[in-house]
């Protein structure tokens, strides 16, 4: 994405969308979905290159067919652009970022839409599979969650945008430009608090290609 002038990394010029998809015994699980075409707001604005959900999971050598769950870590356009690749699937959101896509402003609403067959609303924290589970994280907007991976070699979490970097997971620091608005500060940092307490081995973020890593200790 090209960063308009109003967006609060417009000094970086742009940023990469990462989705992440989770090889588990009962299949994929795939967190967020990138960036939706045809839109012409989003198209103007943010001038996308966009890499389909289908050609990316490809690229990693997974078949899209074998995807059995979504979670999306928050609705936000170029989290859920792609949802609709997986129609049919379970889609796990937190019941207040629904209630956030009411504000028109919020999101792209035609690729947030979850159609409710699909739809699992959850309010806080959740177990999705075995060894999967979901940490409610607010602050960025006021439905965002992380997900958290108990593997056989430790703790893996994808922090989504709970914080922007993995610099700022290190250094337990989060810009309160990044919130959702100047209330959500203090809950962002709780959030924030709440997946360095886990002591994950592995982070990775929405927008950092950087991993967070530490050394195994047991
Ligand atoms: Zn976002």
């Amino acid at each position: 994405l090209r960063l308009p002038e109003h967006h609060p990394r417009a000094a970086e010029g742009a940023c990469d969308v990462f989705a992440y998809a989770i090889r588990h015994p009962d299949g994929l699980i795939v967190v967020d979905t990138g960036v939706g075409a045809g839109n012409e707001w989003i198209d103007e604005l943010y001038r996308p290159s966009i890499v389909t959900i289908r050609a990316a999971l490809n690229e990693a050598g997974l078949d899209e067919r074998d995807v059995v769950a979504v979670i999306n870590t928050h609705l936000h356009f170029d989290h859920c652009g792609q949802n609709a690749a997986f129609l049919g699937k379970p889609v796990y959101v937190q019941r207040a970022e629904l209630d956030a896509t009411a504000d028109p402003a919020f999101t792209v609403s035609a690729w947030a839409i979850i159609p409710e067959p699909d739809l699992r609303a959850i309010d806080g924290d959740a177990i999705i599979a075995e060894g999967v589970r979901v940490v409610a994280t607010p602050g960025h907007t006021p439905g965002h969650q992380s997900v958290v991976l108990e593997a056989d070699d430790g703790t893996a979490i994808i922090v989504g945008q709970c914080c922007y970097t993995s610099e700022e997971f290190t250094n337990n620091n989060i810009l309160a430009a990044d919130m959702h608005d100047s209330t959500w500060i203090d809950p962002g940092k709780d959030s924030l608090r709440t997946l360095r307490d886990l002591t994950p081995r592995l982070a990775y973020f929405s927008h950092d290609a950087t991993t967070y890593f530490t050394e195994r200790t047991a």
